[in-house]
């Protein structure tokens, strides 16, 4: 199943995400963490895209674009993928259509007032990705990855002028997918405000229909 992971940041889609690619063994494949991870590595991409991401601003369409068609080429993406945070403006929408089949758009729905919770008390491990939350997913250890024992960061985008101006971005470029697929008729929204158990139920419940 080809299945895209819509809805603002902090709603919870990578969360889900890594949870169901045990579930039905599909790549997740996450924009965010493929910059990261060029970020991390000093990559020519890295570089072009470092300040944009601590901003909370979006690489422009072409690079990102090109950055998925190489990534959705490999082999691993035989049996489906999960594409989370791709598209987010309709020309990468667009772009998908001709590079992809799409199963399904998860909508993942929560008020401003939680997602802004949810990003200000997201932790990080650096190296692996992990994400934890102060309240709702703290480490065993404060401030420590459960597995690699290293030590937990805030993001430079989770801190509070990043947030603020990635929820403008997302209002004025990402929301308006929402009618984009809801028109072509692939949308299923998830009221994603409950825990992380019952968003997934709530997630393979509506793949199911
Ligand atoms: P979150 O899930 O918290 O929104 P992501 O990890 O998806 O954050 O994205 C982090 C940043 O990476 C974005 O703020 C943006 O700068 C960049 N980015 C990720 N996906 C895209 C995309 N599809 N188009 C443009 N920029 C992107
Ligand atoms: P996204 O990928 O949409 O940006 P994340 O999956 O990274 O969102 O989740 C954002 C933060 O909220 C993380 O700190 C995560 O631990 C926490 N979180 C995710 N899902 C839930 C949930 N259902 N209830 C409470 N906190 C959650």
């Amino acid at each position: 199943m080809n299945l895209v992971f819509l809805g603002p940041p902090g709603a919870g889609k990578g969360t889900i995400a890594t949870a169901m690619k045990e579930e039905l063994s599909i790549p997740h494949i996450s924009t965010g963490d493929l910059f990261r991870s060029a970020i991390k590595n000093e990559t020519e991409l890295g570089k072009k895209v470092k300040e944009i991401l601590a901003s909370g601003n979006l690489v422009p369409d072409e690079v990102t674009i090109e950055m998925v068609r190489e990534r959705l080429a490999e082999n691993d993406t035989e049996n489906g993928y999960i594409l989370d945070g791709f598209p987010r403006t309709i020309f990468q929408a667009d772009a998908l259509q001709s590079m992809a089949d799409i199963d399904a758009v998860v909508n993942f729905d929560l008020e401003t007032e939680s997602v802004v919770k949810r990003l200000s008390g997201r932790r990080v491990c650096k190296s692996t990705g992990r994400t934890y939350h102060i309240l709702y997913n703290p480490p065993k250890v404060e401030g420590i990855d459960d597995e690699t024992g290293e030590q937990l960061i805030q993001r430079d985008d989770d801190k509070e002028d990043a947030i603020l101006n990635r929820l403008e971005v997302y209002k004025k470029q990402t929301e308006p997918l929402i009618a984009y697929y809801s028109e072509k008729g692939l949308l299923k929204t998830v009221d994603a405000s409950s825990a992380p158990e019952k968003v997934l139920e709530l997630v393979l419940a509506v793949l199911k229909k």
